[in-house]
């Protein structure tokens, strides 16, 4: 498939905003893909460059991406920045740019998806020294060959952010839209009247009903109409084996319910909604149904939601009987791990394969796991191996990003992983089976170990119980308790309510203040607002991510301006530039996505807790963990 057709959809899916008309454009798509371009259209699609499972990153920023557009389009950087300033879009800049290159030098060629995708992979690939030039020269490249539409989709893509509107749930829909033939019952049908050219069937119950319509003479003349004995209805093979578009049926729930149960449950299993569109259209429903997990891919995390007292939570995931399962929530990272006879393989909760950077894992799982093949989750935790405290989350990130040296990090920052769920044992798919259940398949494979346990689990509906535990876990410099419930299901990559968590208030950041402002009026001696940023621990670079602006005393203000004019470097206005040397503790409401500040995130009414004496930047809290935060209050 031409590359420039898949970009014509994107503007019209960028141009629609109800959902209904993007699924059926996107339908529509697929419908004229082979099967190897719909592999790749099914992440493609919703702005990613690769399917979720699949450990690969393009590594590619903004600013690499400046350099790209500079290059393939013969302009200075400053320029395509003064422009990206305005429009804000590299995608955008990128088509205005090229738009302007084209008149003088016509390079265009032929794109097509596949080759994108070659591209995309091979830029991923690039590792060490020197890929980033290699990286910028092949992006260069394919901008250089686009169309100015070709090219902003391009540059979207390569940056993962698609900005077409559509997500996991409409490319679903889509799916189901392009395989599957249309069902609506009586009062649906009325809304076809008009509709020509389709290969209808008709539940034969429902003939005195439609032939009755107003319009019903021309839609059977519009249209090829049959009607069937609702009986030997099958849907999958209507559409498939016989083709009709629009079936009319009594009841149409329990079919759409069905369908979308099956896609669903392929994406489950394989998280890769281009083979789940694949699936679809070789094999229908029942190609959805067989699909299987495999091992060594995968599979999205379910989620907990928040829960603000322990009656609530009760309520929330308490069977009949009041009984729920309570568990410590650590705070470390979730690994998911998976194991085939020696081989053991470990991924973070964005599916990332961390295998190698925690052989000490690995170790664990291959001596006490005995299991010849499972997939299992966990909290890693780190402890100080001199006194066997808890090590913050902060610490332990440094052992998730180490390419170098591992050993020695293995030695100085020793992990336990605390294991809570079973979600394939010795081949055994364990997703519809009750936590219960599943909590005891992963405890007859444990064999606990130094660096492997069982996490800390109660089943209690003993409010009183429940709270001791609860305390026992917060006085042991745990997060707090999970509630799970223990009839549930697992449901990857949903907040589903099957389990709950309960902490005490929002954690507080530490931030470093790397800019402030003069106040104004009876104020505009003391420095009073303070922009607070966090540390990217891969360049070390400071990101901001708020500002401090409300609720100081006079006191405050002036202890403050005496820490801070000293570190001014530069002025402008009333803005000044601080070296960054104050760290402050920081409380906030909430954290947002927002592309105000360079982390991309914004705390919420940011207020100051103390000042942190013994702190330096490099101590700040990581944008890590501001993600993690974030990601956190997502219940
Ligand atoms: P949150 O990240 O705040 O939404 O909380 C959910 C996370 O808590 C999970 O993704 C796990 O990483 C972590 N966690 C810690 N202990 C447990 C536990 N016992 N059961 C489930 N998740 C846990």
């Amino acid at each position: 498939m031409e590359y420039s057709h898949v970009v014509e959809t994107y503007q019209e899916l960028e141009s629609n905003q109800s959902t209904d008309k993007k699924s059926s454009v996107l339908a529509e798509l697929f419908r004229e893909s082979g099967p190897a371009d719909l592999e790749v259209l099914g992440h493609l699609s919703m702005g990613r460059a690769f399917p979720a499972w699949k450990d690969l990153d393009m590594g590619i920023g903004s600013k690499l991406m400046v350099k790209a557009i500079a290059r393939a389009t013969g302009n200075t950087e400053e320029a395509v920045e003064d422009e990206w300033r305005e429009t804000g879009d590299l995608g955008d800049v990128a088509a205005d740019f090229v738009e302007g290159k084209k008149q003088a030098t016509l390079q265009e060629k032929e794109l097509d998806l596949a080759s994108v995708q070659e591209n995309l992979e091979k830029i991923a690939a690039m590792e060490g020294e020197g890929s980033e030039d290699k990286k910028i020269g092949r992006i260069a490249e394919l901008v250089t060959f686009s169309s100015p539409e070709e090219a902003k989709y391009l540059v979207r893509t390569v940056l993962e952010d698609l900005r077409v509107g559509v997500g996991e749930g409409l490319v679903r829909d889509a799916i189901v839209k392009a395989f599957f033939a249309e069902m609506v019952d009586g009062n649906g049908f009325t809304r076809k009247l008009e509709d020509e050219d389709l290969r209808v069937a008709i539940s034969e119950n429902l003939e005195n009903e439609v032939t009755d319509y107003g319009l019903w003479d021309s839609f059977e003349e519009e249209n090829e109409v049959e009607f069937l004995d609702t009986e030997e209805i099958d849907l999958d093979d209507l559409w498939r084996e016989e083709g009709y578009d629009l079936v009319v049926l009594e009841d149409n729930r329990e079919w759409a319910e069905k369908l979308k149960e099956s896609v669903q449950h392929a994406y489950d299993v394989s998280t890769d909604l281009g083979r789940v569109a694949r699936t679809a259209e070789e094999k229908g429903i029942a190609g959805l149904e067989e699909m299987e997990m495999d091992i060594f891919r995968p599979v999205k995390v379910m989620l907990a939601r928040k829960t603000e007292s322990m009656e609530d939570g009760f309520d929330t995931v308490g069977d009949e009987d009041g009984l729920a399962a309570l568990e410590y929530k650590y705070d470390g990272f979730r690994v998911q791990i998976h194991k085939k006879g020696e081989e053991v393989k470990v991924f973070s909760r964005r599916l990332e394969d961390v295998t190698e950077q925690f052989p000490d894992i690995v170790r664990t799982v291959k001596e006490n796991v005995e299991a010849e093949e499972c997939i299992i989750e966990g909290e890693t935790v780190a402890y100080n191996p001199e006194d066997g405290s808890l090590v913050p989350f902060q610490k332990l990130s440094k052992r998730i990003k180490r390419k170098y040296d591992i050993q020695e990090m293995v030695e100085r920052i020793p992990v336990t992983v605390y294991l809570f769920d079973a979600i394939q044992v010795e081949g055994e798919v364990l997703l519809d089976d009750p936590q219960k259940e599943r909590w005891g398949r992963l405890k007859d494979i444990i064999g606990e170990s130094e660096g492997l346990s069982l996490a800390h689990h109660l089943e209690t509906s003993d409010m009183e119980e429940a709270q001791k535990f609860y305390q026992e876990a917060l006085n042991q410099g745990q997060e707090g308790i999970m509630l799970k419930n223990m009839g549930a299901r697992y449901k990857p990559g949903s907040r589903v309510g099957y389990m709950v968590k309960l902490k005490p208030v929002m954690e507080t950041l530490d931030l470093v203040i790397v800019e402030a402002d003069w106040g104004e009026g009876r104020r505009s001696d003391w420095l009073g607002s303070y922009k607070l940023a966090c540390m990217e621990e891969d360049t070390g670079e400071l990101k901001t991510v708020g500002k401090m602006a409300t609720g100081f005393t006079d006191e405050q203000l002036q202890e403050m301006t005496d820490r801070l004019e000293p570190l001014i470097v530069k002025e402008e206005g009333r803005q000044v530039d601080l070296k960054p040397e104050v760290v402050v503790e920081a409380a906030y409401e909430e954290i947002q996505r927002s592309p105000k500040y360079e982390s991309g995130y914004a705390l919420r009414f940011p207020r100051l807790v103390r000042v942190r004496e013994n702190m330096d930047p490099e101590d700040a809290n990581e944008l890590e963990k501001v993600e993690k935060l974030y990601e956190s209050q997502q219940g």
